[in-house]
């Protein structure tokens, strides 16, 4: 088997499928895009073409080049359409039975040395790869949000990971010029093992009424040196991810620790979930964000 890896297809158009298309379409790599609707596809590729313009007008990239990596860039209106690829990256919801249905359905129609990989925060690869045909040619790729400007990925091999799976990945991540770490497939890996517990932390903070959204945010700021309040952090990852994430964590560890805040719970219920639904923990639907607390 070759490790040349030409083509990616990406399953899930939201925001890591559409970030991860465009670090590869910029890289050279062709790109096909696949999610449920040929209304999301386009979509998610609108987005991507959105902010390379932007990466253009900040000068960080070539108008001529941004035409030739979107040029790199087609819709995959059927899953048949991915049989071509290399390399396949599961980037759809974080919900187990999603993803194992898509394995499901996409594993006969890809070549059989194609490589298979997840996105996922959380989920344990290993259990993941065991639902698929290829378990040695499966693995995780874990990009961080925003993938564009995001120089972290971390690699996570099942326990039936082949070598020559985990290089070919490597590869390609530092194609990407990104920075691999490795990660052991444990609940949740490095980052969202140590970040998430101090975003439902955040969360707890607010719902005990120890601070409003705004003092918690910029206690973390200007107190802590983080970029981004941790409430702001999680509007953006998303409220339905940071969820699934904690829950990853308090079944997978069975450690009251990592209990989901019921704030948290009951904004996904009210499907609160952070930017990409307009709000959150704030509202993003006027011309500044607006805490919802
Ligand atoms: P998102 O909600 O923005 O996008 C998910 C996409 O998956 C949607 O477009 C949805 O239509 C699509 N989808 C759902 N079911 C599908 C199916 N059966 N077939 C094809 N597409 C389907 O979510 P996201 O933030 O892009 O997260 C995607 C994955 O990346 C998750 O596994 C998440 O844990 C992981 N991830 C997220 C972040 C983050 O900060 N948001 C960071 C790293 C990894």
């Amino acid at each position: 088997m070759s490790n040349t890896i030409e083509t990616i297809g990406i399953i899930g158009a939201g925001q890591m499928g559409g970030g991860i298309a465009h670090v590869a379409a910029l890289a050279g790599y062709n790109v096909l895009v696949y999610d449920i609707s040929s209304d999301r596809i386009e979509k998610g590729i609108a987005t991507v073409s959105g902010n390379m313009a932007r990466q253009v007008a900040g000068g960080k990239l070539a108008e001529e080049d941004r035409k030739a990596a979107l040029g790199r860039i087609s819709a995959a209106h059927n899953m048949a359409d991915l049989a071509g690829a290399d390399l396949v990256i599961e980037a759809a919801t974080e919900d187990e039975t999603i993803k194992r249905k898509i394995y499901a359905q996409l594993c006969p129609l890809l070549n059989p040395e194609a490589i298979l990989a997840t996105n996922t925060s959380s989920i344990s690869i290993t259990r993941l790869a065991a639902q698929t045909d290829r378990p040695e040619r499966f693995i995780g790729i874990h990009f961080m949000n925003p993938v564009p400007v995001m120089k972290l990925v971390e690699l996570v091999r099942g326990i039936a990971t082949e070598d020559k799976t985990f290089e070919a990945a490597k590869e390609f991540v530092h194609k990407l010029d990104k920075t691999t770490t490795v990660s052991e497939d444990f609940p949740a890996f490095i980052v969202n093992r140590i970040l998430l517990p101090m975003i439902n932390e955040a969360i707890y903070t607010l719902y005990e009424g120890v601070g409003t959204v705004e003092a918690i945010d910029t206690a973390m700021r200007l107190g802590a040196n983080h970029p981004m309040g941790p409430l702001q952090l999680a509007d953006f990852i998303g409220l339905d991810t940071c969820l699934s994430i904690m829950q990853v964590l308090h079944e997978g560890l069975s450690d009251s620790k990592y209990r989901p805040c019921p704030l948290l719970v009951k904004y996904v219920e009210a499907g609160w979930l952070g930017r990409k639904t307009g709000r959150g923990f704030y509202d993003y639907r006027g011309e500044h964000p607006v805490p919802t607390r």
